[in-house]
């Protein structure tokens, strides 16, 4: 007998996933602000073994950034960043945990749960944005590349400018409709306490930058 391999529509089980593995849509930031510790992780572990690079603790941070006049949320890390064949495998493929494998092998095992062990976090930004980009260099690379998306439409790559290594999202804040609201997640004291009341732990810096008032 020989075995079948199951096919699934990615387009309708990222829609599923979407609205079905999260409860509370504010956790969408969660799951952002702990890949952007992630990265950091990485470029910290990095360091430790490469001698071309050094960590200045300073250096190293998170930013979110409201913005209501554009309805767009950022968030910036100064983590590994990644490069174009990273944007395409790690966010291309939905619950291939990338993380999951790195905290295997560093047992760096505080903070991470449930849904981090299925490599779904990312896409819990389309629980609350229309166009998720991603800007993004790598450590070690000349190069910075753009990765955007609908959701289900899948995504498009392309070369930018970005000058320092990191990373950087972009979030199309959605429309509020008639009985969900979004602009609350354009509101600096509600991401301040979404970020208190799930990120508390992040051992990096969150700073916020409000833009547009
Ligand atoms: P997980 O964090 O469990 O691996 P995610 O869906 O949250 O799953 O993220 C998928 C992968 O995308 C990560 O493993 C990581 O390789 C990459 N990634 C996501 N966000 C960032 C970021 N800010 N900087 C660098 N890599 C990132
Ligand atoms: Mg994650």
């Amino acid at each position: 007998m020989s075995k079948k391999q199951f096919k699934a529509e990615s387009k309708r089980l990222l829609e599923m996933m979407i609205n079905s593995i999260y409860t509370h849509r504010e956790v969408f930031l969660r799951e952002l602000i702990s890949n952007a510790s992630d990265a950091i992780d990485k470029i910290y572990y990095k360091a430790l073994t490469d001698d071309t690079l050094s960590f200045d603790k300073d250096s190293y941070f998170i930013k979110v950034i409201p913005d209501k006049e554009n309805r767009t949320l950022k968030i910036i890390d100064t983590g590994i960043g990644m490069t174009k064949e990273e944007l395409e495998t790690n966010l291309g493929t939905i619950a291939k945990s990338g993380s999951l494998a790195f905290k295997k092998e560093t047992e760096l095992k505080d903070g991470y749960d449930i849904i981090g062990q299925f490599g779904v976090g990312f896409y819990a930004a389309f629980m609350v944005a229309d166009v998720v980009t991603v800007i993004s260099k790598a450590v070690g690379s000349d190069e910075a590349y753009k990765w955007e998306s609908t959701g289900a439409e899948g995504y498009t790559i392309e070369t930018v400018e970005k000058d320092s290594v990191g990373t950087e999202i972009i979030l199309k804040v959605k429309e509020n409709t008639e009985d969900e609201n979004y602009d609350e997640f354009l509101e600096e004291y509600r991401l301040k306490s979404i970020i208190k009341k799930y990120s508390d732990f992040i051992r990096y810096p969150i700073k916020m930058d409000v833009k547009g008032k």
